[in-house]
């Protein structure tokens, strides 16, 4: 997993990675959580240029740094409005206690990404427009809340839908490079062999 250089935990729990695909000192970072301040400056430190920023859905904690980043952020458009409008999200889960703003900057589609660097795979469930980010050189799959390594990401919120996240897991998940390493939204990493073959929550979901 070399060319993941840096894996950085909010405080929202969220993993944010900074990834090395090319031979250069240009790196793409993967989510952006609330306290990306850290990641910017680690990259800094480290004297890294940024390719952009690429962001696996729309909810707050994995993208409400876009308001302090300063590039160019991917996303799958149909995670747009999320992404915009992260207040919705927060007074849900928080209550007024937490004010945000909408974001207002611009943001990219996925379909602008070098696909020889780059495969995306939209994976609609968790949200309508989640996406995992494949780095087949360096076989790394970026699944955001996608799947984790003993889970799956709740359907029931924002834009979720089982039904989306059934079909995901059968005609995505499934035809995954099992040597790959998958780098999820929460919590720790695993190879999708081995995810494959433990995960309770996806092997319920497998159609016989
Ligand atoms: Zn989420």
């Amino acid at each position: 997993m070399s060319s993941v250089i840096y894996t950085f935990t909010s405080f929202t729990t969220s993993n944010s990675y900074i990834v090395k695909p090319f031979n250069d000192e240009k790196c793409f970072i993967v989510d952006l959580p609330p306290d990306l301040d850290n990641v910017i400056e680690f990259i800094k430190n480290n004297n890294l240029t940024v390719a952009g920023a690429l962001i696996t859905h729309g909810h707050y904690d994995h993208s409400l740094g876009l308001s302090i980043f300063e590039g160019k952020a991917y996303i799958n458009l149909d995670d747009e409005f999320l992404a915009r409008n992260p207040q919705d999200q927060i007074r849900s889960l928080l209550g007024n206690s937490f004010e945000v703003g909408e974001y207002t900057g611009d943001l990219y589609s996925i379909s602008e990404l070098p696909s020889e660097i780059v495969k995306v795979h939209k994976n609609p469930g968790h949200t309508k427009g989640s996406v995992s980010y494949e780095f087949p050189e360096e076989g790394l799959i970026f699944t955001g809340d996608f799947v984790f390594k003993d889970g799956i990401g709740r359907t029931d919120l924002f834009s979720g839908s089982m039904d989306e996240m059934k079909y995901s897991i059968n005609n995505t998940f499934l035809n995954f490079n099992e040597e790959y390493d998958i780098l999820p939204g929460h919590g720790p990493s695993d190879k999708v062999k081995t995810i494959k073959e433990n995960n309770e929550f996806i092997k319920m979901l497998i159609d016989d």
